[in-house]
């Protein structure tokens, strides 16, 4: 048994360089992607992408803390809902909803997909329910907090129970960050999410600054495994490098 991926991308933030590899300069315009997975027994999305808060004023929806390091790049029809549209999938209907993490730019887009299970990785969910790791990761329960029926995953998650589709943690970014490995006919597929920004981060095994990480050395870890499954022959779809971006084939064609 195998699986279908789809790449979508659901607007486009600018930030400064050093937030994705430290020690960097300039600015950096990222893409914010959401992937669909379809598995013969059900339905996946992988991140959801912004709200439609920061679509209609994403000053405001940012707050003061964030506000003054995004530029946001995010129209009308680029939400997941409709981009799920050319794949004709009727965002009602997905069935399970799986969070990398909670940052804005992953889970904006959770009240758009209404009657999915949530997988998350426990130690994410409880980091976003104790108001100082809340602040210090800069959660906003608005993005996530919908009522969701939820999975609390407390590590290595097989959704199938194939090992098709499996949740890997990869903490470090924030306290319960998690990767998606992915079977396909075309090989492994690893969906990194904030775990490895850019195919540089890997390539030089570089960090963000600390503004970026909750804890270095967890973080340094997952960059090592991840790193570890592209030598065995898996497929890391970065999770915000623009230039890989350009190379991905968006929905309705697959990326494997
Ligand atoms: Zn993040």
């Amino acid at each position: 048994m195998t699986v279908s991926i789809y790449a979508m991308t659901c607007g486009w933030l600018s930030m400064p360089m050093p937030f994705l590899i430290d020690g960097t300069e300039g600015v950096c315009r990222i893409p914010v992607p959401a992937y669909f997975i379809r598995h013969p027994r059900g339905t996946v999305l992988f991140d959801s992408g912004m709200s439609l808060r920061v679509q209609k004023d994403g000053a405001k929806a940012l707050g003061e803390e964030l506000e003054p390091f995004f530029e946001i790049f995010y129209e009308p029809n680029e939400e997941v809902s409709t981009r799920l549209e050319s794949l004709e999938v009727d965002p009602a209907d997905i069935n399970y909803l799986v969070s990398s993490h909670l940052h804005f730019d992953h889970c904006g887009g959770h009240e758009l997909i209404p009657n999915a299970c949530h997988i998350i990785q426990q130690r994410e969910w409880e980091a976003a329910h104790v108001p100082e790791l809340r602040a210090a990761n800069h959660y906003n329960p608005a993005d996530f907090d919908h009522g969701h029926g939820r999975i609390e995953a407390r590590g290595e998650h097989d959704i199938f129970g194939d090992g098709t589709v499996v949740c890997m943690p990869t903490y470090g970014h924030t306290p319960g960050h998690q990767s998606l490995v992915l079977q396909t006919e075309t090989g492994p597929v690893v969906l990194c999410g904030d775990a490895c920004y850019l195919r540089q981060s890997l390539e030089e095994m570089r960090l963000p600054a600390p503004i970026a990480v909750n804890d270095e050395l967890a973080m340094r870890d997952s960059l090592t495994r991840l790193k570890a499954l592209q030598s065995s022959g898996a497929r890391l779809m970065f999770g915000h490098d623009p230039e890989f971006w350009a190379e991905v084939p968006q929905a309705p064609l697959p990326v494997a």
